[in-house]
Formats: structure tokens, C-alpha cells, sequence
């Protein structure tokens, strides 16, 4: 059985679950753990039984409780090089390392580590730093190195990989981050496709997205609520350029143009709080998809901020 369950979708936070009856992964941490986790709980996920963490890019709306859950579940984080390099930088903003800096300064604590002790005191001496390190608060750990993570994984856009039984692939977005990817998974011959966080749909991605069991896309904005919203100009020109945020014309633009109309649901997600209705976004979606909507496909779901969504089963 693969299920899905976004947990929390727009700018004040995104993450979701996908599993296959083998494997969990959570993609983006973008609410805090703590919240992550009673989410997850009130969706009947157990968090505890997440294998990975996957990011898509490193805006603060995708990664503000990555360092947190990672660290308390001890799992690996799936980033691109570029995202994790842009991750260091936002979460250590004092600290004046390169990233070359950083990766020596990594290396260095390994090979300490790894150093055998030489005679019985320096023995104790491990045994009593080892014991004092377990004893180390996360917040202790954390403030020493907020970028620490159990384990760190890079992946490249257009390469595909596996976690346990899913397979993972990564393709570019548009959008104004480091490395930005959207993600198909498969697992048990079903087909999932996420891609938020782009300025428009570009052919590479449509192509990705065909075959979905279950299509996630950005339905950000209506036009003329961000047009005359209240966001400052610099703001709106950002949303709405090529690296900003799919439109809900946009994106039904694709479903009526592009998208091939396989899915049994499509789920719009990251929708503005103040540029977008969830209605008019839904009615723009339905609209496009008039002619194949039926009782068991391309039903329209909406993803929202602050509350999970009831899980998807397939
Ligand atoms: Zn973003
Ligand atoms: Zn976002």
C-alpha cells in the first residue's frame, strides 16, 4: 500500500509523508518538530518510523524544523549539494565559514574520532568525553553546530535514487533557491509527483508529471488578488516572475494543457493566505479538468496550512 499525507502546505510551512508498506519519507520539514510530530500523530503516522528526510530547496517555509526532527529521529537528510550549502548559510548566518571551511572543520572531528586511544588513561579519558557527550543536550549540540545532522545524503536533479523500496526521482524547478527540485515517486507500481515552489511550468517538468497516481502542484495565487493585494510591488514582481509561484491560471493551464489526466487525485497545494481563495483555486483547477473528472479520477483536493490532510491510500 503506498499512502500519502501532506501534513502542512503554504508559506508558513510545508511537509509531507510518503510511504510505501516498507519505507517512510518525509518531504521537507517546514513546520517545527514539534509540531511536525503532532501533526503526523493526529494523521495516525507514527513519526518514529520515518526512514529519511527529503528536501526540495532550502527556504526557511521547507527547512524551518529540519535540524530539530532530524536529529531526533537520526535519520538522513536527502539534499542537493547546492540546497545543503545554502542550508549551512541560512542556519549558520554568524558563523563566517565557507563551505569548504566547513567540510574540513567536518573531516578534522571524524579523524579525531577515529584516532585509536593510545594507553589506558586516554581510555578513560574517551569513555569519560563519550559519556559527557551522550549526556550533551540537543540544544547544547545544537547551539555548538545548528547545522549538525545524523547523516547527510546529496542527490542531483534528473538522477534517479532509491530509499528502501521507493524510488526517488528529482527534477529541476524553476524558482528562486539554490537548486530547487521537485520529486516523482514510485513504490509498488504507483506513481506520486510533487512540484510546488515554481515561476511557471517548464516542459521538463510536465514531462516528469505524466503517469501520476497522485499529482501535487502549486496553485499559489489568483492574479488579481496579488495584484492588488497587500503585498509591497518588489514583493508581488518576485511571486510572480519566472523563479516565483505557480498561478492558479498557471496551473490549470497545465491540467488542461500538459497534464495527461492519469491521476486519481490532484491536490493543490501552497496556496497564498492573502492572494488566493481556496475556492477560487479549486474552481479554476475543476474547470480545467471539467471534461475528466469522474468518481474515481482526477478528483480535486486542497492542501492547507494548518491542518494536516485526511492521508491519501492507493
Ligand atoms: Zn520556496
Ligand atoms: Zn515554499
Amino acid at each position: 500500500m503506498v499512502r500519502m499525507t501532506v501534513l502542512a502546505s503554504g508559506s508558513r510551512g510545508n511537509s509531507t509523508v510518503v510511504s510505501s508498506s516498507r519505507t517512510r519519507i518525509l518531504v521537507d520539514a517546514g513546520v517545527s518538530c514539534r509540531e511536525l510530530f503532532k501533526r503526523m500523530q493526529a494523521a495516525g503516522e507514527d513519526p518514529r518510523t520515518l526512514d529519511a528526510i527529503l528536501i526540495t530547496h532550502e527556504h526557511q517555509d521547507h527547512v524551518q524544523g529540519l535540524a530539530v526532527t532530524a536529529r531526533k529521529l537520526g535519520v538522513p537528510v536527502y539534499f542537493t549539494e547546492a540546497t545543503h550549502r545554502a542550508w549551512i548559510r541560512w542556519i549558520t548566518p554568524r558563523k563566517r565559514m565557507t563551505y569548504a571551511e566547513w567540510l574540513a572543520e567536518r573531516k578534522q572531528q571524524a579523524e579525531a574520532r577515529a584516532v585509536a586511544p593510545l594507553n589506558p588513561a586516554m581510555e578513560d579519558r574517551e569513555a569519560f568525553d563519550e559519556e559527557h557527550d551522550a549526556l550533551a543536550s540537543e540544544a547544547e549540540k545544537a547551539k555548538a553546530d545548528p547545522a549538525l545532522l545524523p547523516a547527510v545524503e546529496f542527490f542531483s536533479a534528473g538522477e534517479e535514487f532509491c530509499i528502501g523500496d521507493i524510488a526517488v526521482t528529482p527534477f529541476t524547478i524553476p524558482h528562486d533557491a539554490a537548486d530547487p527540485v521537485g520529486f516523482v515517486f514510485e513504490a509498488e507500481g504507483l506513481r506520486i509527483g510533487l512540484a510546488t515552489d515554481l515561476g511557471y511550468m517548464p516542459p521538463n517538468a510536465a514531462i516528469r508529471l505524466r503517469r501520476c497516481d497522485v499529482l501535487m502542484i502549486e496553485s499559489n495565487h489568483d492574479l488579481d488578488m496579488l495584484r492588488d493585494g497587500p503585498y509591497p510591488w518588489s514583493v508581488k514582481q518576485r511571486v510572480m516572475s519566472r523563479v516565483g509561484h505557480l498561478s492558479n491560471n498557471a496551473a490549470a493551464e497545465f491540467l488542461e494543457k500538459s497534464y495527461d489526466g492519469q491521476a486519481a487525485y490532484v491536490i493543490l497545494a501552497h496556496l497564498s493566505e492573502s492572494n488566493n481563495l481556496p475556492e477560487l483555486a479549486r474552481v479554476s483547477a475543476e474547470h480545467a479538468l471539467r471534461d475528466r473528472m469522474s468518481l474515481l479520477g482526477n478528483r480535486v483536493l486542497l492542501a492547507t496550512q494548518d491542518q494536516p490532510m485526511a492521508s491519501i491510500l492507493l
